[in-house]
């Protein structure tokens, strides 16, 4: 038997620390309480949205419909393979803790990883990542409830569909899985990543312990405000408001003419397409850091992050958000898209 809470406000369960209540709320500790939740919304047609550590989430100021399930499975096991290590978190594991415990093992693969806010079970949705590793580079099995069969399934990497900021889980199939437990293959003993120029170079040492890499990246990370921190100015934030545009030759050629003899970072990618800078292209359409629209503005340290103050609510974000949007559009002709999920009657169209 389960009890959600009615109208359990979001806000304090989301980084920007705006948007309404939940209709229904309530935290899943274990399998069980995630099938008997998706059960008892669906003999209610209720909706349901997952819920983890909020910090990837714009939630509209009046609410959500349905049931926000709050994933609070714990738990992490590993098991030797010859030569390397395959460790499975429940999805409820604060990620941070996880990539630590790892670490701390001497297990290589999610160092570069460190410092991102967050629950295990998201980490498939948008395929984590930063300076250079991503989550599916080391994510073997995502185990999940499929809400459409009411079955438990093990999904295989090729399943999974993981592309840049991306997944099945995200863009082809929102809200059908409820993600239980990841499973990652990391390599006992191994090297960390060291492919990110401005982490290599802060490290100044070309055969960095784990550790060490670890530290440098949530020191770098520190720096932009891209850490949890409740002290900072910039604390309110989803981190990156807009993931880099890729775009093919043609599309690069179209905005390499409008930005006209500027030189403009670019990242050659698969079958001929380029990664843009997003950062680089709402400077040069005229935002600048710290910039403000009332209670919401960009990051005094980071251009990408949109971030609240007193008073904000979701709209404000929305609105400002649309507004660094078009300056882009009407500056270079490219669209960004957002990586943040917006629940409830918000977007920035
Ligand atoms: C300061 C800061 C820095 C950041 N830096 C990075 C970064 O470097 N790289 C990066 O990739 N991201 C970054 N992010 C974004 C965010 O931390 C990640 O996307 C993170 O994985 C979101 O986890 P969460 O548990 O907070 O998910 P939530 O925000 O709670 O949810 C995000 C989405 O995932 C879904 N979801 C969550 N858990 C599950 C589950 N168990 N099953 C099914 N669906 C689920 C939700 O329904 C929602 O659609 C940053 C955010 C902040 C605030």
């Amino acid at each position: 038997m389960i009890a959600p809470v009615e109208h359990a406000p979001l806000a304090p369960h989301c980084t920007l620390r705006v948007g309404g209540a939940a209709r229904f709320f309530l935290e899943a500790r274990d399998e069980a309480a995630v099938l008997a939740a998706a059960e008892w919304a669906a003999s209610r047609r209720l909706p349901v949205r997952v819920l983890g550590g909020g910090s990837n989430l714009v939630i509209a100021d009046e609410g959500v419909d349905g049931l926000v399930l709050k994933i609070g499975l714990r738990g992490v096991a590993a098991r030797d393979l010859s030569g390397v290590v395959e460790v499975t978190a429940a999805a409820g594991e604060p990620w941070d803790d996880f990539v630590r415990h790892t670490v701390e093992r001497g297990w290589a693969g999610l160092e570069c990883l460190s410092g991102i806010p967050g629950l295990v079970g998201a980490t498939p949705i948008q395929n984590v990542g930063a300076y250079g590793q991503e989550v599916s580079d080391t994510i073997t099995a995502v185990r999940a409830l499929d809400r459409e069969t009411g079955r438990i399934v093990t999904l295989a990497p090729t399943d999974c569909g993981f592309g840049y900021r991306d997944s099945r889980f995200k863009s082809r199939f929102p809200g059908r899985y409820v993600v239980l437990a990841v499973t990652y293959r990391l390599a006992p003993g191994g090297a960390p990543y060291l492919g990110y120029a401005d982490i290599a170079r802060e490290i100044g040492t070309t055969s960095p312990s784990l550790a060490a890499v670890r530290e440098t990246v949530i020191r770098v990370r520190r720096s932009k405000s891209m850490v949890l921190d409740p002290d900072d100015p910039n604390a309110r934030s989803c981190g990156s408001f807009f993931l880099n545009p890729i775009v093919d030759a043609a599309g690069l050629a179209a905005i390499d003419a409008r930005a006209a003899g500027l030189a403009m970072p670019r990242w050659p990618q698969a079958e001929g397409r380029v990664k843009l800078s997003a950062a680089w292209l709402i400077e040069r359409a005229g935002f600048s850091r710290g910039q403000a629209a009332g209670p919401v503005g960009l990051s005094t340290r980071h251009t990408l992050a949109i971030v609240c103050h007193d008073g904000a609510r979701a709209q404000d974000v929305a609105a400002f958000a649309h507004r660094v949007r078009a300056g882009v559009e009407a500056r270079f002709g490219v669209r960004l898209q957002p990586e943040p999920i917006f629940w409830g009657t918000i977007g920035i169209d």
